[in-house]
């Protein structure tokens, strides 16, 4: 009999009170504070237990007491909520720069690594006390009080402009939709995106069909309605979401957030004396100098800029010869190159929905990593949770000891953040009684949900969203880390997060795998040999244009960072057209504002990191091919995978972790071929 997950460990998401949010953790930073007053008090000299497990008990404390409101903010936001997300998110800012600028707090932990037995603690241990160094010095705890206060300012701008980044998106996102009650209009639609409009219409009391700006109903409409007009009309209120242009011109405008956040980082950048904030965002990376980052970028460009623009050749004289257009337009790429994809390997994306119910998929997923990994994965019922569609599973290893659990929230709803993450609601560590805290994972996407008495039936794009944002779970839930700070995800290099998580998509393209977890809903067939191999022949169909899209991204994050003047004029839409000169095959037009809802960098935390997805897709395909060379189910490849990779966190260098699983250093050859453009 395998151990229930203590529910007692979880959070009551059915009551939290945001009047007392505040509050709250206002009575806990303060009971901190004066806790680390008195450690600081203690005579003689500091060590792990005097110190360090004080001192993580407290951060624990703070996590687990915020993490759920935070989490809720994202998925489930209420006016309430938002109000006192915003008063109580300063706080929270202002300890973790008090904490951070404490220089006798700096002074006790640096004396433990001068301490002539420091070698003699755990490698692990070692690593916490210099990253802690590390990351006091990028906080200015050497700096003058007034160049203190002056970071401490800068860091409460920060956090407060990221969150009405995020917040102006969403109301955008759920500020506009497109109401049409002709049958003629939604020519082209799938059913499955047809009954969702229908749906979208009920929900608001009107007849015919609505399209949102949510990604399912937004993706699916541009690329499938027949009529362009529409497409048009959709495609200018999405990508002017949050900005200057557009329908909604200006009411959620994030132009000067954009601005404010860049010289907010700018600034704090310099304080530090570094030369720019990508400088100072490569100092807790892989990849230390921009140059190196520009280069690898770059050389990815140059090989697939010919490829890409090939490929968009084919869409335009696709496009002519079927509909005679002469004047592609961004609205068209999508509908035209699903068209197109239809006619060369004859399937589409919606072709995959029957086959993938959303429970088949998720036990297949689970079939997989129990294969793989020897771990099982049971769900958990009566758990408190924040929606009625929230499930609940605890993950169990070979010897089926209770090592993590998870939450899965998978679809779009409204006051739900769009996009697809994982986040940390409890992290493993060793209590000081001993014990250990499990770790539990939340696993957000924002699937299609499931219409007229159907079960969620998903993509095959989606299933690789799902199966990518697992491998993050699983790098969080199966660290044997016993340390807060680098436990799971925590203090991975941020360019190294991206590994696990789009190592477990390339499962997505394999027979064996794929009969796992695919069932058609109505008749349990799995996944038709045709099927996958039409599939498999179209795998590198237009990956040079996606390819350039992701490097659009990465290279106009870096360089607008890299380059950012506060002296000069605002610079992000120069460089963002400079970049798109290189980059792009279709000019977009001149009202796209694309940079207005790129949340990654302007309110999460991939600044000058957006280049990680690429930079850990060569570490997860040179992995991949291990596993293709050995076998993707050999059980010791497997085992070499969660030992030296999953299990150890951030306990040790990404490179070395690299090197011990794969023999040597990673190359890009595996990421060329994989794309098609080796
Ligand atoms: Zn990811």
């Amino acid at each position: 009999m395998k151990e229930a997950f203590p529910k007692t460990l979880l959070p009551d998401f059915q009551h939290i009170d945001p009047k007392q949010i505040k509050d709250n953790i206002n009575d806990l930073l303060n009971k901190n504070l004066t806790m680390i007053d008195k450690l600081l008090e203690q005579n003689g000299s500091y060590f792990g237990d005097n110190l360090m497990q004080p001192l993580e008990d407290m951060s624990d404390a703070l996590h687990k007491t915020w993490s759920p409101v935070a989490h809720l903010h994202s998925v489930k936001e209420t006016e309430a909520l938002r109000k006192a997300y915003n008063e109580t998110l300063p706080l929270i800012t202002a300890y973790h720069t008090r904490l951070s600028q404490n220089t006798r707090l700096f002074e006790a932990i640096s004396s433990i690594a001068e301490r002539t037995d420091f070698k003699k603690l755990l490698p692990a241990q070692q690593k916490i006390i210099e990253n802690d160094i590390r990351d006091f010095k990028l906080a200015g705890v050497h700096l003058s009080p007034e160049k203190k206060s002056r970071m401490a300012e800068l860091q409460q701008q920060l956090s407060k402009l990221c969150t009405k980044f995020s917040e102006n998106l969403l109301d955008a996102t759920h500020g506009w939709t497109l109401h049409v009650t002709d049958e003629n209009d939604i020519s082209g639609l799938p059913p499955q995106a047809r009954q969702l409009a229908i749906d979208n219409a009920k929900q608001r009391k009107l007849p015919g069909y609505v399209f949102t700006l949510d990604f399912p109903s937004y993706s699916t409409a541009v690329k499938f309605l027949d009529n362009r007009e529409l497409r048009q009309k959709l495609y200018a209120a999405y990508t002017t979401r949050a900005s200057d242009q557009g329908p909604n011109a200006g009411k959620w405008d994030n132009t000067h957030n954009i601005e404010a956040i860049l010289k907010t980082r700018y600034d704090t950048a310099k304080l530090i004396g570094h030369e720019s904030f990508a400088h100072y965002s490569l100092a807790t990376k892989m990849a230390k100098q921009p140059e190196k980052v520009l280069s690898f970028l770059n050389d990815l460009l140059q090989r697939s800029k010919p490829i890409a623009k090939k490929e968009f050749d084919e869409i335009k004289t696709y496009a002519k010869k079927r509909d005679d257009i002469d004047d592609i337009a961004a609205w068209d790429v999508a509908y035209y190159s699903e068209k197109l994809q239809h006619e060369k390997f004859d399937f589409t994306q919606e072709d995959f929905r029957p086959y993938f119910p959303i429970n088949k998929v998720l036990n297949g997923l689970f079939t997989l990593v129990n294969r793989i990994y020897g771990i099982h994965i049971k769900e958990e019922k009566n758990i408190s949770t924040w929606d009625p569609q929230t499930r609940f599973f605890a993950l169990y290893d070979s010897n089926d000891e209770l090592r993590a659990g998870f939450y899965i929230d998978l679809f779009s709803r409204q006051h739900k953040r769009d996009g697809a993450w994982m986040d940390e609601c409890l992290t493993r560590r060793k209590l000081s009684d001993g014990s250990i805290q499990y770790p539990v994972a939340y696993l957000t996407c924002n699937f299609m949900r499931p219409v007229d008495d159907q079960p969620a039936l998903l993509t095959h794009d989606d299933v690789i969203t799902l199966f990518h944002e697992f491998g993050h779970c699983l790098h969080h839930m199966l660290t044997k880390v016993d340390f807060l700070s680098i436990s799971g995800i925590n203090g991975v290099p941020w360019d190294a997060v991206e590994f696990p998580s789009q190592f477990m998509e390339n499962f997505c393209w394999e027979k064996e795998p794929l009969s796992l977890i695919s069932a058609h809903y109505k008749t349990g067939e799995s996944l038709p040999d045709a099927l996958y191999q039409k599939m498999v022949d179209a795998k590198h169909f237009q990956t040079g244009i996606q390819m350039i899209r992701q490097l659009e991204f990465a290279l106009f994050d870096f360089r607008l960072h890299l380059a950012f003047d506060p002296d000069q004029p605002p610079q992000t839409q120069k460089i963002l057209d400079e970049i798109r000169k290189e980059t792009a095959v279709l000019k977009p037009p001149a009202f796209n504002r694309f940079q207005h809802s790129f949340a990654h960098i302007f309110a999460g935390g991939y600044a000058a990191g957006y280049y990680s997805y690429k930079w850990a897709e060569v570490l997860s395909a040179d992995a991949y091919a291990q596993f293709e060379e050995n076998g993707i189910f050999d059980p010791l490849t497997g085992k070499s995978f969660m030992e030296n990779i999953l299990e150890v966190g951030g306990s040790r260098d990404p490179m070395t972790s690299f090197v011990a699983f794969k023999g040597r250093e990673p190359s890009i050859d595996a990421l060329l071929r994989r794309s098609g453009i080796g």
